[in-house]
């Protein structure tokens, strides 16, 4: 007799089949999710978590993000907003370079920073009320089978389900490893941790800060307004340089908050919320494109390695590639094709709407990562109208 477990059933009996299971209900699993709507296809989206959950982040929305939303249907973007509080509308940002000299840019696109724990529950909650999604939290996938007929995922409890096509959207990604054979790769991969604070003097609630640092060129510290008097405060670096400068990232961050000329008075008075935590970023670049998809799976968002390595977004190639693998998705059952040959229909869409831009931060973050100076020179041309309005389109 079959026990049946959230949908899934046990490891003795025969496990549920779907057309399309979405491991992760991220920004990228839930984008996907809410891309097959309407496509005729019993879709899974399952997660080790259960929402809402926290994710280790900067909480900034990336306006890209919001833009696939709304071209999926125009009404997303103001349901989400609706329903998610806190949240920190910004249009300008605050760039400071390592001699201190700063400079203020206004952005072409509106968005907002929000707490990822609401984000990606309001997130969540609009597949839940658009689509036929089967969702299943608290469920982890430890390992996956591919086969012919059918990719299998395995909790550790022994808990099974089958699935026509794969879209693996977890990031720290179980799929990447089993199925695309990747390892991290430290010339193309960050590591950056966060904490949250309350009362960081002169936090403008609109306004996200960029502190570049002499010692640290190959990453930066930001402040980011979220709402509610919160601010989101963290420090990332290349992961080749924080093994080769031995860098303790959660130490160095305290460190710089209470020693920064521009920092140390603003912090004293402020409060730390919780622990300090820390998180890999996977850059959009130094993987063959083609280990995107194979026979019956496709990655998406950090799973794929789509983070943007100038500024360390990725909620936007998150959602856009979460987008395109649905199509793909759709384009394989329509033609009962999903071969290794046909998927790369999927690997060869990243690479053409993201991976350009990718490819150019990268090679704007190592030209600038070594040359402080470079920073502090651009940070002082940039006073100059159009050289400022170059610079900005530039870095996106
Ligand atoms: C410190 C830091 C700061 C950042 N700041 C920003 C920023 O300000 N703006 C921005 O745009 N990007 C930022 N990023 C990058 C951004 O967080 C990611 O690119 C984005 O979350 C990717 O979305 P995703 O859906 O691919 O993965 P995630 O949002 O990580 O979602 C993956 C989901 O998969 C689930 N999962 C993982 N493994 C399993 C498993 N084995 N079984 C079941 N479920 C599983 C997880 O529980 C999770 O819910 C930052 C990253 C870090 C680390």
């Amino acid at each position: 007799m079959k026990t049946v477990l959230l949908g899934v059933y046990s490891n003795c009996a025969v496990p549920e089949s779907y057309d399309v299971a979405i491991l992760g209900a991220g920004p990228a699993g839930a984008a996907c999710a809410l891309a097959l709507r309407g496509a005729g296809l019993r879709v899974a989206l399952l997660d080790k978590a259960q929402f809402p959950r926290d994710k280790i982040c900067g909480d900034a929305i990336p306006g890209p993000a919001l833009k696939a939303l709304r071209q999926l249907d125009p009404a997303y973007v103001p349901e989400l907003l609706a329903g998610l509080h806190p949240k920190a509308e910004t249009r300008t940002s605050r760039v400071v370079a390592p001699n201190g000299r700063d400079l203020g840019v206004r952005w072409h696109l509106p968005t907002f920073n929000s707490p990822r724990l609401h984000f990606d529950a309001a997130l969540l909650a609009l597949v839940k009320r658009h689509t036929a999604t089967e969702i299943l939290e608290n469920f982890t996938v430890k390992t996956i089978a591919g086969a012919p007929d059918a990719v299998t995922l395995t909790a550790p409890d022994g808990r099974q389900l089958r699935a026509g096509l794969l879209i693996a959207c977890d990031a720290n990604s179980v799929a990447a490893r089993q199925l695309a054979h990747r390892q991290i790769d430290r010339a193309h991969h960050c590591a950056a941790v966060r904490a949250y604070y309350t009362g960081v003097a002169g936090a403008d609630g609109g306004t996200t800060e960029f502190f570049f640092l002499k010692k640290y060129p190959a990453g930066y510290l930001w402040v980011f307004p979220v709402g509610g008097g919160v601010s989101n405060v963290g420090f990332g670096m290349l992961s080749k340089d924080i093994a080769a400068q031995g860098v303790d990232l959660k130490k160095t961050l305290l460190e710089l908050l209470g020693t920064h000329p521009q920092l140390a008075a603003r912090f004293a008075g402020a409060q730390l919320q919780g622990p300090v935590v820390g998180f890999g970023l996977p850059l959009g670049t130094g993987r063959p494109a083609h280990a995107l998809a194979g026979p019956r799976w496709l990655l998406c968002g950090d799973a794929a390695s789509l983070i943007d390595p100038l500024q360390g977004h990725g909620i936007d190639t998150a959602v856009r590639s979460g987008v395109l693998a649905a199509a793909q998705a759709v384009a394989c059952f329509e033609a009962q094709d999903f071969s290794a040959d046909y998927v790369q229909q999927y690997a060869r869409a990243v690479q053409a709407r993201l991976g350009p831009q990718l490819a150019r931060s990268y090679r704007i973050m190592r030209f600038l990562g070594n040359k402080p100076w470079l920073v502090n020179a651009g940070v002082r041309l940039a006073q100059v109208p159009p050289i400022g309005r170059w610079l900005q389109r530039l870095v996106g």
